[in-house]
């Protein structure tokens, strides 16, 4: 690495995607490109010799920018976002750019002792129970993934419960979520090893606005006991992929409590509004749950990748987790010790990994919880501009409550027993509303029906891109047909 080179060649892919960011409310946000379309463009083997930058940067621009979905335009209202921003990206250039692997507190103290006082300031941001804090004998780490989190909690779980039931109990396992609940827990459960017929999907309704019910798990967990199985886990969401539901985390706790089982708060996308106190009381009870996860690389200008999961009981997390290589081990008196130190690869899967702590922690710094608020909540305020242009259009029907930023919605129907003709006029709605450029939302289906997803929270998206895509939305609606008023 020359450092010339270095400098000259980054500050050109910083022009490049400052050229990108000024350009790209331009492009359509979803591209329409046929499947192979990059291959053709593309040679079929890597270069002998290397190119410069500039040619690279200009295939880039020509072949490769054209045929991407382009998750930072104010009009992506897809998924969930993924927000990048200049402090996220900073933070990302120094992770990048120093490109250390703190797997061990030994291979980079700064990182290790970083990552642990950025989760507890991330802990207090989102008003966490202290006994998730380092400060209170709990603790938090930084993974790439809720995924992961979930699976290194289940091993934890599992793991707890098998040193009382013994290696064979696992057969008796049984692990519970809403059937809105992220499907990450279902295959979390299988990688972990409980059966496959021991994954329960309870039951959510429209009267609960698609949250659990406590009496519906209780349910549940009461026929398996009386079958001898044992209940293991069980997820509370704050915030729903689909409809962005929240379930009840202090009546799951308490019943979590009195049937040992572990309870994992998944906060992935609406942990970030939990920074903002009156969003807090969704997780009411959260002293009650064992493991806590969120992601800062959603709605937190976080760039990619970045998921805080926050343990009561690190001891139940590492004593599933740990290795003890020799090569790993710490020759100085220090760590030979032991006691007290955190080696981050005993909390996760993986055992290299980035300096994530470093661009979490610039994020914060650069604009601090008050901007942080305020950014939370220009979003939260467009999206219930959305809600109510949907609601006093006549035709419109919004599926749950919007209680963060995502709006769920269709058409209508006039009638009952229109449903399938609408759930068709919905289908085509959405196509068409991606096929103008304008806008890219994505869909969901809940009882059976077609559902339109606005998820507002681009790092770039202002209110005029949510009443531009309120107008396209409208005009669609005429377009295929919505005759329905
Ligand atoms: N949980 C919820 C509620 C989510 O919305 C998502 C992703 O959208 C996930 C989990 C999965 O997150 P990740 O992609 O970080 O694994």
């Amino acid at each position: 690495l020359d450092p010339e080179t270095f400098a000259r060649e980054s500050r050109a892919v910083i022009s490049f995607l400052a050229g990108y960011y000024r350009d790209v409310e331009k492009f359509p946000v979803q591209p329409e490109a046929m499947p192979g379309g990059l291959g053709a463009l593309l040679h079929d083997t890597p270069p002998e010799n290397g190119e410069q930058m500039d040619v690279i940067l200009e295939e880039v621009w020509r072949h490769i920018v054209p045929a991407l979905t382009h998750w930072q335009s104010p009009k992506f209202f897809g998924y969930f976002q993924a927000n990048a921003s200049t402090a996220g990206f900073a933070g990302e250039m120094l992770c990048t750019g120093l490109n250390i692997v703190p797997f061990t507190r030994a291979a980079s103290p700064a990182a290790t002792e970083l990552e642990s006082i950025v989760m507890d300031w991330m802990g207090k941001l989102v008003g966490l129970p202290d006994r998730f804090l380092f400060s209170d004998g709990g603790g938090g780490v930084l993974h790439g993934s809720t995924c992961e989190a979930v699976v290194c909690t289940l091993a934890a779980a599992r793991d707890r419960a098998l040193s009382r039931l013994g290696h064979e109990g696992i057969t008796r396992l049984v692990v519970y979520a809403s059937d809105q609940s992220h499907s990450t827990f279902q295959k979390g459960a299988r990688l972990v090893g409980v059966p496959r017929s021991n994954f329960r999907v309870i039951s959510t309704t429209a009267a609960s606005g698609y949250g659990l019910t406590a009496d519906s798990v209780r349910e549940a967990v009461e026929a398996d006991v009386a079958s001898e199985l044992v209940p293991l886990y069980l997820c509370a969401t704050v915030g729903t992929t689909g409809l962005g539901a929240v379930d009840p985390v202090r009546d799951l706790g308490e019943l979590a409590r009195n049937h040992g089982m572990w309870l994992h708060v998944d906060a992935a996308y609406a942990g970030s509004a939990l920074i903002c106190p009156e969003f807090q009381h969704h997780i009411d009870g959260a002293e009650l749950a064992d493991s806590v996860s969120m992601n800062p690389h959603k709605w937190f200008l976080t760039n990619m990748d970045c998921c805080c999961l926050w343990v009561a009981s690190p001891a139940a997390l590492t004593s599933a987790l740990s290795t003890d290589p020799e090569y790993l081990n710490n020759v100085t008196e220090e760590s030979a010790a032991g006691a007290g130190v955190v080696d981050y690869k005993d909390w996760q899967i993986a055992l290299s990994r980035p300096f994530r702590a470093m661009k979490l922690w610039v994020v914060l710094r650069r604009y601090g919880g008050a901007g942080m608020r305020a950014y939370v909540r220009r979003h939260v305020e467009m999206a219930r501009w959305f809600e109510q242009a949907l609601e006093a259009d006549g035709r419109f029907e919004v599926v749950a409550p919007t209680r963060f930023s995502l709006v769920t919605f269709r058409l209508r129907p006039r009638r009952d027993g229109d449903d399938d003709a609408v759930d068709g006029l919905n289908r085509r709605l959405l196509v068409a509303v991606n096929a103008s450029g304008r806008a890219f939302m994505t869909h969901f289906v809940v009882d059976g029906k077609f559902v339109i997803r606005m998820a507002v929270g681009g790092a770039m998206t202002e209110m005029r891109h949510v009443q531009d895509t309120w107008e396209l939305v409208r005009d669609k609606a005429e377009e295929v047909g919505a005759v329905l008023k």
